[in-house]
């Protein structure tokens, strides 16, 4: 009809829009034929319990090294890999290779370590999802507790019954679940703690501009509080600098991740940098 017509029109005009398209279609194509083992790559970032700076855990990042066309940012190339599904046997692959890791971490170094991984909506609407975690776990026999999932608040939220059955599944197994980017959605404190999420990650946007009497800091100090009352942790997200880390060692923030204590690094340069000078055991 001429109204879709029109609309085609302008958008084949619209330089900005089909520049656009076509960058989201070449990323799909490459997806589609990604070699998961020759391209992608899990980085890991420290996550340090303050104040004693004692590393605790490591987030597990993917990086994807696209054949051809270089690097690609997950910021970029997850959303598309959530909207046509790979996401799913991508991120089974992500959940094998942070789980190796982990395993051969804490056997080598006798260490206590938690991987966080980020987890999709998509990979919990998948009905085999517990028993490909299970299968991980039992083949690299790895304690549940090292795993921890990361779960955007806004995933976290939806009220939807599979999504609660799974997270109460999750949790019976001793893994646990951090609500990722808190503080940039809304979420119920009734829903926080029914379902004993383990860990709030405050997000970056927060902690970037906290001074002493900001009001991004007396928001962090509600939400640590909160963590306390309802007997979780929570951890800040994205800490860069000496001003911010002393702000939250005295907000009595349990933990953070940022720069400060180290870039999102390749497993062996994580393991030299990292793990050799603080899980001394
Ligand atoms: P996220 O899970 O909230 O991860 C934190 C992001 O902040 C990472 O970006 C990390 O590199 C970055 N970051 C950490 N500390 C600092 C800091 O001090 N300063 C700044 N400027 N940035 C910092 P990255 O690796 O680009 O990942 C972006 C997002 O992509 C992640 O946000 C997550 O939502 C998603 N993502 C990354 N890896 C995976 C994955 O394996 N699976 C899924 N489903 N999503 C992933
Ligand atoms: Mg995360
Ligand atoms: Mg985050
Ligand atoms: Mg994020």
């Amino acid at each position: 009809n001429s109204k879709s017509q029109g609309y085609n029109q302008y958008s084949f005009f619209n330089s900005e829009l089909n520049s656009k398209i076509l960058r989201k279609n070449e990323i799909e194509l490459l997806l589609k034929n990604a070699n998961f083992d020759k391209e992608f790559e899990l980085y890991y970032q420290p996550q340090i319990k303050i104040p004693e700076n004692n590393l605790i855990g490591v987030e597990a990042l993917l990086r994807w090294k696209a054949l051809e066309s270089g690097h690609i940012s997950p910021a970029e190339f997850i959303p598309i890999a959530e909207e046509i599904g790979i996401i799913v046997p991508l991120g089974e692959w992500i959940i094998k290779q942070a789980v190796m890791q982990i395993s051969k971490w804490n056997n080598l170094y006798d260490s206590d370590l938690k991987v966080g991984i980020n987890i999709s909506p998509k990979q919990l609407d998948t009905p085999n999802f517990i028993d490909y975690v299970l299968s991980i776990i039992k083949t690299y026999s790895i304690k549940p507790s090292w795993l921890d999932m990361e779960i955007t608040e806004s995933i976290a939220m939806k009220g939807e019954s599979t999504v609660q059955s799974i997270f109460a599944t999750i949790a019976n197994l001793g893994i646990s679940i951090s609500i990722d980017d808190f503080g940039t959605g809304y979420s119920s404190l009734s829903y926080i703690k029914k379902f004993s999420f383990n860990k709030l990650k405050i997000a970056k946007p927060l902690v970037d501009n906290i001074s002493t009497d900001s009001s991004e800091a007396q928001i962090i100090k509600a939400i640590v509080m909160m963590a306390k009352t309802l007997g979780i942790k929570a951890i800040a997200e994205g800490v860069e600098s000496e001003e911010q880390l002393k702000l939250l060692i005295s907000l009595q923030c349990d933990e953070v991740q940022g720069y400060i204590f180290g870039h999102p690094l390749p497993a062996s340069e994580f393991e030299r940098m990292h793990i050799k000078q603080f899980a001394n055991k």
